[in-house]
């Protein structure tokens, strides 16, 4: 028997019992006569003593050969502790040492396996299985684990079945780029790995399954992001016979218990809903952070034609009022407009107006705006004394885009994103399709198996860039959640979807032909949708990095560093694929 407890689980109760523990070595205070060991294991951390006189000299001894990070059983009794540590759960006992057994011994480690570390995170990721060993790490996965496991349960209790599907496939056109896989038996030929099951569960759909989902990984070959990983898990999902109405709230369901069960958090309203252009109007984003206000107002009718032209010569001229933020000095307001003109946001400057507590206003553009012209400017935003008024122009999407992340600085830098606020938002009504002005053609705003909204039917020939879709997404604090849509289940409706986005006949048939062969025999009505697991699960932990939520991450490079990879292959197995690298250019 290596343990009979585990070192998280003593406490007062177990005083006077001689037990025997299996850990790591955290800590060592060698004072000499007394030795302090604190151990570790995953379910917390317990104290050992050792004092001269009162355990064996040989026992003395072989703690005082320990070092950090050695696995190492360790029997004695259960005593009640002099100096109490109310931090720790354990904190009232600790165990008298009479028998020490060194399991395995272990290099000094890289870094300090403690809460608040020393280590870089590249080094770390080097470690990770050092790293793992850290309290927050495995907090983080643990709560990973309950959302995963109290996901199961519900789904189950609303007839979800979990039905596993391949991940070597064949291209699904979501947007990304496919990873590849060469297959030796048929040279010449690759699969693709999946950016996500979506034919399959519509296959299912055919099957008459009715309700599917998995927690699955998918793949896409990306630039990377904190909240971007070349592989993801999605709890994916999808249902038949049922309208948009029946995902949102089976869905919103799912998500409610997710947070009691796993944050006891209760949301007791339903959640918001607002459609696409309502958001974009509003916040410019189509996941807009709604824990704080500060939407966007149209200044246009009270900032042009006041012979100010670079207001004068813009489609749109926005504003968002700061609350409070009058006080702003000349310094920040100048570090604000350098913020905003930096490559990654891209305005070419930013006009402000202080609404000063004595009702007077302070702007950078008093040459063309005089006081009454700025009231009405404050009039417009709802702007009061002691509030900030920024504004940008040009034209629409840009001007709106780059709202948006000046917004959500400002949010950020005024304190309005408490990660421990949960703001969900429907968004409803996505475009069915964006234009692309690169390749000239539409593109799927969701995917191609999206079905357009009923009463935009007529407009599928005559404007379809006007086309909405049965398409929605669940954003939270900003971060995209999970989205989906009702699907097209009608082979008609399906090959004019293609032809809308460039394909022809012969490339829909080799690409699609199968679900276009399934629609011909009995497909029922059907839509779902999927949600990002690793960001569920970050934004429910209050962070926006999903890589502190995945065991093991790639890095922004797509590496996993401890692992090296990924890396050349051997001749002898290029060959047996029938491949070849052409020379890298560094
Ligand atoms: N397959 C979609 C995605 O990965 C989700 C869905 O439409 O169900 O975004």
């Amino acid at each position: 028997m290596y343990r009979s407890h585990t070192c998280g689980e003593l406490r007062s109760s177990h005083i006077g019992e001689t037990v025997k523990i299996a850990g790591w070595v955290q800590t060592i205070r060698d004072k000499g006569n007394i030795i302090w060991i604190d151990m570790r294991d995953r379910y917390g951390i317990v104290q050992i003593v050792a004092e001269k006189g009162v355990v064996t000299d040989e026992v003395i001894a072989q703690l005082k050969d320990l070092g950090r990070e050695f696995v190492v059983q360790i029997a004695g009794e259960v005593i009640e502790r002099y100096q109490k540590n109310p931090e720790l759960p354990t904190g009232d006992i600790e165990i008298k040492a009479t028998e020490v057994v060194l399991l395995n011994a272990s290099l000094v480690p890289p870094f300090t396996i403690e809460d608040q570390t020393d280590g870089g995170e590249e080094l770390r990721m080097k470690y990770r299985y050092l790293d793992l060993r850290r309290n927050p790490v495995q907090d983080k996965l643990k709560l990973r684990h309950k959302v995963s496991l109290e996901t199961r349960k519900y789904l189950d209790t609303v007839d979800f079945m979990e039905v596993e599907t391949p991940y070597l496939i064949k291209s699904t056109p979501e947007g990304a780029r496919d990873f590849v896989v060469p297959s030796r038996m048929n040279p010449g030929q690759f699969y693709a790995l999946p950016q996500s099951p979506q034919t399959f569960k519509q296959l299912l759909m055919v099957s008459g399954y009715d309700r599917y989902y998995q927690i699955v990984k998918c793949f896409r070959d990306e630039d990377l992001r904190a909240d971007r990983q070349p592989e993801f898990t999605q709890i994916d999902c999808e249902m038949a016979f049922v309208e948009q109405e029946d995902v949102l709230n089976t869905f919103e369901g799912l998500i409610k218990h997710l947070f009691k069960t796993c944050r006891n958090h209760e949301f007791t309203e339903d959640f918001p809903r607002m459609t696409y252009a309502e958001a974009m109007e509003r916040y410019g984003s189509d996941k807009p952070d709604i824990r704080f206000g500060m939407e966007f107002v149209n200044l246009n009718a009270v900032a042009q034609n006041k012979g100010f032209g670079v207001f004068d010569d813009a489609e749109l001229v926005l504003g968002i009022t700061v609350k409070g933020a009058a006080e702003y000095t000349r310094k920040q307001l100048d570090a604000l407009i350098n913020w905003v003109k930096r490559p990654q946001i891209g305005a070419k400057g930013m006009i402000y107006s202080k609404c000063n507590e004595d009702g007077t206003f302070k702007s950078s553009v008093d040459k063309f705006f005089d006081q009454a012209a700025l009231a009405e400017w404050a009039k417009v935003a709802q702007a009061e004394k002691g509030d900030l008024i920024l504004v940008l122009s040009g034209d629409t999407d840009t001007v709106r885009s780059q709202m948006n992340e000046l917004r959500l600085h400002m949010g950020t830098e005024q304190g309005l994103r408490d990660p421990n606020v949960f703001a969900p938002l429907w968004v409803l009504d996505f475009p069915l399709l964006e234009w692309d002005e690169e390749s000239q053609r539409y593109h799927a705003m969701h995917h191609p198996f999206t079905s357009p909204k009923k009463e935009d039917f007529d407009l599928i020939d005559t404007d379809p860039g006007k086309v909405r879709a049965n398409a929605y997404d669940l954003a939270m604090n900003g971060v995209e959640l999970g989205g989906g849509s009702i699907r097209i289940h009608d082979k008609k409706l399906q090959g004019r979807m293609f032809e809308l986005l460039g394909f022809t006949d012969e490339e829909a048939k080799e690409q699609f032909g199968f679900l276009m062969n399934a629609f011909e025999y009995g497909a029922p009505p059907h839509g779902g949708l999927a949600f990002g697991f690793d960001r569920l699960v970050a934004t429910m932990g209050g962070s926006d990095s999903i890589r502190d939520y995945i065991a093991f991450p790639k890095n922004n490079n797509g590496r996993d560093v401890m692992i090296n990879s990924p890396s050349p292959l051997a001749n002898e197995q290029l060959t047996e694929l029938y491949l070849d690298t052409l020379p890298v250019e560094k």
